[in-house]
């Protein structure tokens, strides 16, 4: 890493050139800091398979649908964003930059 690279965020390195890294295996990601996430690999999975400390039915409190969604590094499968969206929605971006 050059002496002007910065972070995005804990998980994404944002390099003088513009261009985006994985901060933890070094792995070059595609799109620039407004794109990023909707450029990798995704891994979905109902609500009941994630785990005793969520709610397996999100339909108790609304009217849709829900899947367990998240945003993964190409190069070592790091989680760098995961979600809670009804099925079939696109993701939302809520990084401000
Ligand atoms: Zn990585």
């Amino acid at each position: 890493m050059s002496g002007s690279d910065g972070r995005l965020n804990a998980n994404i390195v944002h390099r003088s050139d513009g261009s985006l890294s994985c901060a933890h295996c070094g792995e070059a990601l595609a799109g620039g800091p407004k794109d990023y996430l909707t450029r990798l690999p995704k891994y979905e999975a109902p609500m009941s398979d994630v785990g005793p400390h969520v709610f397996p039915d999100p339909r108790v409190f609304v009217d849709v649908d829900a899947v367990f969604r998240q945003y993964i590094c190409p190069g070592c499968a790091t989680a760098f964003h995961t979600e809670v969206v009804p099925v079939g929605d696109a993701y939302v971006s809520t990084i401000s930059v």
